[in-house]
């Protein structure tokens, strides 16, 4: 292994941050050992704190209709060619009814930004799933909303808030999104989020369009200084409707790299296995739980919805990606070391 890489490899994990710089190199020169090294470390840290626990989440896509138009996206509100939906509060409900028998302790609200998904409206169904379960977590992923919205969701019960950045860097953010979205926007949600309380998550896609080395090496950066409690990584893939249609896909390849580095700047973080990250390749969500990660989220969505929130070209819905096939999931995590766990999977802290 070249000797720079190995100096940066040990000062990682001697203090679990490097320099932009450092991390853009720990990325462009790294090689299979460095990334051997860096899974052994990444998965002993795992151990010591979360022992082989993988906790799950069940996730409900609860709309695909969406104001916002980023390029990658297949919800984007051009996108024309998709059958839009809205699950109402009882369908989301019984959904979680569904997934409590099944063993979920936490349930995922995530969609394309939407009105219709109000303040009082969200606020309601929080109340009512925290008051029917009430050893469950609530997570939401909803998008950018105010700071009092942010409030009246967590008053309401939410305890757990997703929000990708996407990217932290200004230059690659306007490759992405039209111009009125904006990172500051995204960057100022996340602190919201977190100064309001919520166990908050951002993340980004790995080999999304135009995106180098530093790019990636900024995201680290951010990740290390904002601290977040989860981080979502899974390889971008096109999505036929889109401006990106013609581009590549991320690879497994480099996403578990990411994964063991994000566990060893935060050995307490929960970082999911992605849908992405098992759609690009058979066998990518195991390879993911190896290179550290301990969450999945299989799809607790009603069946009839499952195709239409195509946020990329075949996104899996089934098999171990769906919550009925819990059996599955467990048999292949066990047959990899690991155990599912039925719980609501809070951060260690
Ligand atoms: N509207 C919500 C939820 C978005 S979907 C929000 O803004 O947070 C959740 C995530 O899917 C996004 O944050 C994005 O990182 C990811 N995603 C979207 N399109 C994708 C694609 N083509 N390939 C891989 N991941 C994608």
């Amino acid at each position: 292994m070249n000797n720079e890489l190995r100096v940066i490899i040990n000062k990682l994990i001697k203090n679990h941050s490097l320099t932009v710089d450092e991390y853009e190199k720990l990325i462009s020169l790294r090689c299979e050992e460095a990334a051997e090294i860096l899974k052994a470390e990444a998965v002993n840290l795992r151990k010591k704190i979360y022992g082989n626990k993988v906790f799950i989440r069940g996730l409900i896509e609860v709309g695909n209709i969406c104001k916002n138009d980023c390029y990658y996206c297949g919800i984007r509100k051009s996108n024309k060619s998709c059958e839009r939906y809205r699950l109402t509060g009882d369908e989301i409900l019984a959904c979680c009814e569904n997934g409590y028998q099944l063993g979920f302790r936490t349930f995922v609200l995530q969609g394309g930004e939407d009105a219709y998904f109000s303040d009082d409206f969200l606020s309601d169904i929080i109340k009512s799933v925290k008051k029917r379960y009430p050893d469950c977590a609530v997570t939401l992923s909803l998008g950018e909303r105010s700071r009092e919205s942010y409030e009246r969701l967590f008053n309401a019960g939410a305890d757990r808030y997703l929000l990708r950045h996407e990217t932290a860097d200004e230059e690659h953010y306007r490759k992405l999104h039209p111009e009125i979205l904006s990172l500051k926007n995204r960057i100022a949600c996340l602190e919201n989020l977190k100064e309001i309380g919520y166990q908050v998550g951002c993340g980004f896609m790995v080999g999304s369009p135009c995106q180098t080395a530093k790019n990636i090496a900024k995201d680290l950066k951010f990740i290390e200084e904002f601290k977040p409690d989860m981080c979502g990584i899974g390889p971008f893939i096109p999505h036929k409707d889109t401006p990106f249609r013609d581009e590549k896909s991320g690879t497994v390849e480099l996403t578990c790299y990411l994964l063991s580095v994000i566990r060893i700047i935060h050995p307490n973080i929960l970082l999911p296995s992605t849908t992405a990250l098992g759609t690009v390749e058979d066998g990518g969500r195991e390879k993911g739980i190896l290179a550290s990660a301990n969450v999945v989220m299989p799809n607790l969505s009603p069946v009839m919805v499952r195709s239409k929130y195509l946020l990329y070209n075949n996104k899996l819905n089934t098999g171990a990606e769906s919550a009925e096939k819990l059996q599955q999931l467990k048999k292949i995590i066990s047959d990899i070391g690991y155990e599912v766990v039925c719980d609501r999977g809070d951060v260690i802290k």
